[in-house]
């Protein structure tokens, strides 16, 4: 590994990276979501007029993450696209050829520097093209799998019409990571969005692939719950209190397939989904460039909870995970 110390072995799971040709295709759009500038800054609007996110490099700069990686010490980010992603293109085939284009962009990232992996992004609302991507990214070989928002294709996740996209990630054993940012509640003017409202968007998109059976149906999709999988860790006893489902479909027992990230920034909550999640299923994650830092402090034993092994967490799991 060019330049990396060979004491820096994390792998961080959840960082994101916004390409200048996704970033051109917010630039054309007048209606939400939108890039539009401001002054001497351009701000990434999705809902409200004059407010947003000022884009800096940091969203689009190669470069720029890796000199965070080598300030926060992580030898490997796996990149995901995040909110919008694609579903402001409603044209079937305007879609399809955004994702292979992303998804191009990140391959060629990957095979280009040996510090990166990545996953790629579906065409919006067409299930049988997005079908045809996970087959074509499959062939390729060269992304782990994909990030989407809480909904596939339109659909909520325990939509039967979504059967045949699970099966055919499940024989491409495709990770499948589930992030939020689709909905916007008030909150957002507390500052809530990414605090409280996300974390739902998740609990619900968990909540609804157990209801549906899908961790137990199709075993080779390796999902990955984003932010310690929202409220889904504390919410289990009561899911599984309104279940009628018994034995291997019981939601906390279904619950257990699921990876997810160290993203909950609290030693007790950090607990709690090393509890709910086999322990060797949570994953290091900081949600760059949406902050800066490492979830811990460096050097720190991190946020580990007595089952949660400093190193299992750091890049034992997720190495593990992308060698197979
Ligand atoms: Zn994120």
């Amino acid at each position: 590994l060019s330049g990396v110390p060979s004491d820096v072995q994390t792998i961080d799971v959840h960082t994101h990276l916004f390409p200048p040709y996704y970033l051109d295709l917010l630039r054309a759009r007048t209606e939400f979501p939108r890039l539009v500038r401001r002054g001497e800054r351009e701000v990434l609007e999705t809902v409200v007029e004059g407010s947003g996110l000022p884009l800096t490099p940091k969203f689009w700069s190669v470069d720029e993450k890796l000199a965070f990686m080598d300030r926060a010490r992580i030898r490997t980010s796996v990149i995901s696209l995040g909110n919008p992603w694609l579903r402001f293109l409603t044209d079937d085939e305007e879609s399809a050829s955004a994702a292979r284009q992303i998804n191009g962009i990140f391959g060629e990232m990957v095979d280009s520097q040996d510090r990166f992996e990545a996953l790629g992004v579906l065409p919006s609302w067409n299930i049988d093209l997005a079908i045809e991507e996970v087959q074509r990214v499959a062939d390729e070989g060269v992304l782990k799998g994909f990030a989407s928002g809480p909904t596939v294709c339109g659909r909520s996740l325990n939509d039967a019409a979504l059967t045949p996209l699970w099966e055919v990630l499940s024989s491409a054993r495709s990770l499948f990571m589930i992030h939020p940012g689709e909905f916007v509640a008030d909150g957002s003017a507390l500052n809530l969005t990414a605090a409280v409202s996300f974390p739902f968007e998740t609990t619900l998109a968990g909540a609804r692939l157990i209801g549906a059976d899908v961790p137990l149906r199709f075993p080779g999709i390796r999902f990955l719950l984003v932010h310690g999988g929202g409220a889904l860790p504390f919410l289990l006893g009561r899911l599984d209190h309104f279940s009628a489902a018994s034995g291997a479909s019981q939601p906390s027992k279904q619950a257990r397939a699921f990876y997810t990230d160290n993203l909950v920034y609290r030693d007790e909550s950090l607990w709690l989904v090393g509890h709910a999640y086999s322990p060797d299923r949570v994953m290091f994650g900081t949600d760059h460039p949406f902050t800066d830092d490492r979830p811990e402090a460096l050097n720190s034993d991190g946020l580990a909870s007595p089952r949660l092994g400093a190193e299992t967490v750091d890049h034992l799991t997720a190495a593990a995970l992308f060698a197979t």
